[in-house]
């Protein structure tokens, strides 16, 4: 049969938390041709522990690729048209392997895992000079969240990367790193290296220089070596090689050329290329990032200051000011996985929407402390206001209700810092596809929410990026490049003052969530 003749292809990895992806899309129009997706485990070996295999998320990340080939093949799409792939991951999980053998020496210690608190504390006592070290070169504060924490926890608790680190056969790497250097050789030659925006997730990483920050690394006890290079967000960074008791070989020689952290891959997926342009993402937790050009803009409302990319070696960086949720998603997973109340995500639209509100029932989901505007680790989750009326549709109200709620905190923290308020909030991200979140967020918000028809804009920013890299040259990342993308609109239909009474009462509820932990 006949192939069907298109431009140049790329494709994308989306190695998210609740789940790996394989995009390809075609480069002329931004158009989505086919993709998989694998949901991956997450363990909790303790209260508070959260912990990936990161074979199992590599083996995922092969599954993806193979099964989106051959479903290009029974759309008669030839694979040869794949000219390079772009990687983009959840960002600051901690994995450290033996470069001599490929095998991870623990399992991935996840973005969202709390066992540093006791480090975090110690590590805050030591804080040389004024109290602003660690936030001056990193743009984040000391918490649980970011990388170096994580390290500093298996470099003391964890004998075999110890006796790796000696040996010298310790790598370190966020997921990016760990995928890129698997995918192009792994043991036999593999590149390690990651890109800015991982790299400053780390809080090893001096966000000015845009290098490994050697204070910083003696402050939390990091050996530099075991430290990936740091390149920019689109450059070709080595050629897919992958072993041949795998499968997946398909795409062998094709460059691996676009690395994004995953709210970085959104933000230029979303084509927020100016100063002042956001967009909010909502995946396991939610990420509202505002890009900030040149500058560095320091938050004084809890907004963490990141790189937000560098589209080539000789190109500029650019800085965002972001809002991070911990949980977002992950509490109706959550309602799924450890209350049964729904044996799918997508149902919760359903519980929802036969009450159409959550009757005074407030829900925090304070799982692991709470992120942005407060970074209040000892906070813990609350259902609170309940009466012997309410039900589990109230309950599944509440939990969508709290993920607008974060999201208008965090909103109005960006508009403070940044002095412009926003005029709409673009959004992107799994749970997005919930009609009943769209519209309950532009009513909570009381501006309108603009979602792009195709989600998957963080594969789609990843993919922009590889296409666009130098000695690739098939993305010009020009808005006419993305003409199958429309967009949906969301208005506010309540008025301001209900919108504010419910708010209100979210934030009494919030400071209950507060002082569990001590
Ligand atoms: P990540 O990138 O963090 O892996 P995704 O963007 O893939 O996350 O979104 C998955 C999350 O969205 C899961 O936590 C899931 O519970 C939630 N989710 C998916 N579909 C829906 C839906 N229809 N309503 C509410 N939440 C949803």
């Amino acid at each position: 049969s006949k192939k069907a003749v298109l431009g140049p292809l790329v494709g994308a990895v989306d190695q998210g938390t609740s789940s790996t992806r394989f995009l390809v899309f075609n480069s002329k129009t931004a158009e989505l041709l086919s993709h998989h997706q694998v949901e991956i485990k997450q363990e909790f070996p303790r209260e508070g522990w959260v912990e990936q295999d990161p074979k199992e998320i590599l083996h995922s990340v092969y599954e993806c690729i193979e099964k989106t080939c051959e479903k290009l093949g029974q759309l008669n799409i030839d694979i040869s048209n794949i000219k390079a792939i772009g990687v983009s991951n959840q960002r600051e999980t901690t994995v450290v392997w033996d470069k001599l053998t490929g095998e991870p020496l623990y399992n991935a210690v996840v973005w969202l895992d709390l066992r540093t608190q006791s480090t975090v504390e110690n590590l805050s006592k030591r804080i040389p000079g004024n109290n602003n070290f660690v936030k001056s070169k990193t743009g984040l504060p000391l918490s649980t969240y970011f990388s170096a924490v994580k390290l500093r926890w298996l470099l003391d608790n964890v004998r075999k990367v110890q006796k790796a680190v000696e040996e010298k056969r310790a790598l370190f790497g966020t997921i990016d790193s760990w995928l890129i250097w698997s995918l192009t050789g792994g043991a036999n030659g593999g590149v390690h290296c990651t890109d800015v925006t991982n790299a400053s997730r780390t809080m090893l990483f001096n966000i000015h220089s845009l290098e490994w920050d050697k204070e910083l690394c003696e402050f939390f006890g990091i050996p530099m070596e075991i430290l990936p290079n740091v390149r920019s967000s689109s450059e070709i960074y080595g050629l897919m090689k992958i072993s041949h008791s795998l499968k997946a070989g398909a795409l062998e020689g094709v460059p691996i050329s676009g690395c994004l952290g995953d709210q970085s891959a959104a933000l230029v997926g979303q084509m927020c290329f100016q100063d002042g342009q956001a967009k909010n993402t909502y995946g396991t937790g939610c990420f509202l990032l505002c890009n900030t050009g040149h500058k560095c803009v320091f938050s004084d409302h809890g907004l963490l200051t990141t790189v937000a990319y560098k589209l080539g070696r000789d190109k500029p960086v650019y800085y965002a000011l972001e809002g991070s949720v911990a949980i977002a998603g992950a509490v109706i997973r959550w309602l799924r996985d450890n209350l049964g109340i729904i044996q799918s995500s997508e149902e919760i639209e359903k519980l929802a929407k036969e009450v159409g509100t959550s009757y005074g029932c407030y829900f925090v989901p304070a799982f692991s402390g709470l992120y942005a505007p407060y970074w209040e680790p000892s906070a813990r989750g609350i259902i609170c206001g309940l009466t012997q009326f309410t039900n589990k549709c109230h309950i599944a109200f509440a939990a969508l209700e709290a993920v607008c709620f974060q999201t208008r905190e965090i909103l109005d923290a960006m508009n403070r810092d940044c002095g412009i308020p926003l005029s709409h909030l673009q959004v992107d991200g799994g749970m997005t596809s919930n009609k009943i979140l769209m519209q309950l967020q532009a009513d909570i918000l009381y501006i309108p929410v603009v979602k792009p028809s195709m989600p998957e804009t963080t594969a789609l920013g990843a993919a922009m990026a590889a296409g666009a890299a130098e000695g690739v040259g098939v993305w010009s990342l020009e808005p006419e490049d993305l003409s199958a993308v429309t967009m949906e609109r969301f208005e506010p239909q309540i008025n301001a003052e209900e919108s504010e009474i419910r708010y209100s009462t979210w934030k009494k509820a919030v400071m209950k969530s507060m002082g569990w932990v001590t």
